[in-house]
């Protein structure tokens, strides 16, 4: 084997082994779950209103309780306000306090 042979050789190498650590990584990236936008800071009207059911039933489980934040990817303020919405729409008799 010459010289430039053997460079060639190992250059080769050098190159597939990057390949297979950049490959690595992208399975990585792809197993890291999406991170999620906060509805409600998208959509600009910045009061969650009670009456809104049928957007408040998207932030419950079946059972009436109010799903974490973690789950829905609401930011910590509009969580608050949720929570706030859903309190009072149970008041109101608008959505349940437990499942029915
Ligand atoms: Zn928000």
């Amino acid at each position: 084997m010459t010289e430039v042979a053997e460079t060639v050789a190992t250059e080769v190498a050098k190159e597939e082994e990057k390949v297979e650590k950049e490959e690595r990584v992208k399975k990585f990236r792809k197993q890291a779950p999406k991170k999620k936008v906060c509805a409600f800071c998208l959509d600009k009207s910045n009061t969650i209103d009670y009456k809104d059911v049928n957007k408040l039933r998207r932030y419950i489980t079946e059972n009436g309780k109010i799903l974490p934040r973690r789950q829905t990817g609401v930011c910590s303020i509009h969580q608050r306000e949720l929570a706030e919405a859903i309190k009072r729409a149970r008041i109101m008799a608008l959505l349940p306090f437990k499942g029915e």
